[in-house]
């Protein structure tokens, strides 16, 4: 990463260009008892050296890590590995992955892309479901979302849940934060009764709060889910308070969509400052 711009933006939330340096923050946030999940940066993939790059790359970073006994979870998206050049393409690299990190014994995540994706990423999930290590993102501000989440739990799948990151049309989701905070909710609620495995991914307090009380209500404890440079400080609070924390921690050098996507997160300009300008390093 050279130009300022890059270390100003993806600086903060990527842990930087190659495998050596994911693995390397891994190392520094498993000493503060919090795992890394380790997602290759790029999407939007048709190119077939481009997929097979991202495809190897995982293989290596699975196997790295297993060598240094690095504790981490690979988080992968479906339109990086091939989804754009057909299901039999798809599945092959997805089996690839997954094979490789169930060896490994390291759970492989797919990420959840804008809705064009959502029935794709449910049917490469459900091929992986059964034999476990696996577990899919679902996004509370998908209309359609609590009834994915429903199917996917009752079939004994593993769910991590999310609001949600892309522009979505108001026909197909919901617009106002309250609409998609109480969706989270609701959905959280449902994890924590129905579900003995997930993971609530968030940066909001007042979510973390409540799943905190759940996990007292249903003497369950959920996993704990932020991104790298959001609220790093919080994360570590929470693991030492002996919450299973993870922080996502891309590499690479595709920055741009990722960063794009985060910015937008940080609803107005203050919000943006803050997080740029307060440090966020805890490893
Ligand atoms: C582990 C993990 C995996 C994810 N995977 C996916 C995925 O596969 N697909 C998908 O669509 N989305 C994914 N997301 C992103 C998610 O959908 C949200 O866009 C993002 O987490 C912001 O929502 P929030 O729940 O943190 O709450 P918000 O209400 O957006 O934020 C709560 C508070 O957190 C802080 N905050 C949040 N974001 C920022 C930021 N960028 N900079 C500074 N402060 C911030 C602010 O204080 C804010 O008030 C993932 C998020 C996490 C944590």
């Amino acid at each position: 990463m050279n130009s300022y711009l890059e270390r100003l933006f993806a600086g903060r939330w990527i842990a930087g260009p190659e495998i050596s340096d994911a693995l390397a923050a891994a190392l520094k946030l498993n000493s503060l008892r919090i795992r890394a999940k380790i997602n290759y940066l790029g999407e939007d993939l048709s190119d077939k050296v481009m997929v097979n790059d991202a495809v190897k790359t995982y293989l290596e970073v699975i196997d790295e890590a297993r060598k240094r006994k690095v504790e981490i979870f690979i988080a992968v998206k479906p339109t990086q590995i091939g989804s754009l050049q057909g299901r039999k393409a798809l599945l092959s690299n997805y089996l690839r992955i997954t094979k490789a990190a169930r060896s490994a014994g390291i759970m492989t995540w797919l990420d959840m892309e804008s809705h064009r994706e959502v029935d794709e990423t449910l049917w490469l999930y459900g091929k992986e479901m059964k034999r476990g290590m696996v577990g899919i993102c679902i996004q509370s501000y998908l209309k359609r979302s609590f009834e994915d989440m429903k199917r996917i739990v009752e079939d004994g799948g593993v769910v991590r849940l999310v609001k949600g990151a892309y522009r979505e049309n108001e026909s197909i989701a919901y617009a106002s934060r309250k609409e998609i905070s109480d969706n989270y909710t609701e959905m959280m609620r449902y994890l924590f009764k129905s579900s003995e495995k997930f993971m609530i991914a968030t940066h909001d307090t007042d979510m973390i709060r409540k799943a905190l009380a759940l996990e007292r209500k249903y003497r369950k404890k959920a996993m704990f889910g932020m991104l790298n440079g959001v609220r790093n400080k919080y994360a570590l609070e929470l693991a030492e308070k002996g919450e299973d924390v993870t922080i996502y921690l891309p590499f690479g050098k595709e920055w741009i969509q990722y960063a794009y996507r985060r910015l937008r997160e940080s609803s107005n300009l203050k919000l943006i400052l803050r997080s740029l300008m307060e440090k966020q390093d805890i490893y």
